[in-house]
């Protein structure tokens, strides 16, 4: 059994619906457990300009799952989401990233944990230290919370109200 945390992010259709539906189905997927939630977050999409802004979370699960199987399974989700396009920009139903698989460093072309843009994203970083105050990156051992004052500068980013549950 493995720990690790999920990114999750809507800025297409019925958002904060959309977070709660990915939860759900995650957590009834048998191989994983959900065992904490964070609360959702407001955000402007980076990298692109005059696209909707996000609804942003991050949940902590127990998973039995190799790395490449709980992708599977999370890409599965995001289709039975209504996403059609990886890849790309666009505005999206759901998003779900894995941010951090363990303590464990993997660089495969498929995918990479650490998260690669995670240090860049206050979006990710703040409401995973919501529920982890202490992590630190297991790439460098720098806390994450050194990490998010050294990159929140302006990027919106607020708290709204109608938390997901278990
Ligand atoms: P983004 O999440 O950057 O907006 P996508 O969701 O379209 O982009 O994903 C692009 C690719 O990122 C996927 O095909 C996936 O294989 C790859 N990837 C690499 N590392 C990860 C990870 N840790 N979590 C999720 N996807 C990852
Ligand atoms: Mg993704």
């Amino acid at each position: 059994m493995e720990t690790a945390y999920i990114g999750l992010g809507s800025n297409k259709g019925d958002r904060m619906e959309n977070l709660k539906r990915a939860v759900a189905s995650i957590g009834n997927d048998g191989w994983t457990e959900v065992v904490d939630l964070s609360p959702v977050y407001l955000t402007t999409p980076v990298g692109v300009s005059g696209h909707p802004d996000y609804y942003n979370a991050v949940i902590k699960i127990h998973t039995h799952y190799p790395v490449h199987e709980l992708l599977d399974m999370l890409e599965t989700i995001e289709r039975e989401l209504g996403r059609k396009e990886k890849g790309d920009l666009k505005p999206r139903e759901i998003d779900i990233d894995i941010l951090l698989y363990g303590r464990e460093i993997i660089k495969h072309n498929r995918v990479t944990v650490p998260h690669t843009r995670l240090k860049e994203r206050a979006f990710a970083l703040k409401p995973l230290l919501d529920i982890e105050p202490e992590l630190k990156c297991p790439l460098t051992g720098e806390d994450y919370s050194s990490v998010l004052k050294r990159i929140h500068t302006g990027q919106k980013l607020e708290k709204i109200t109608g938390e997901l549950a278990l």
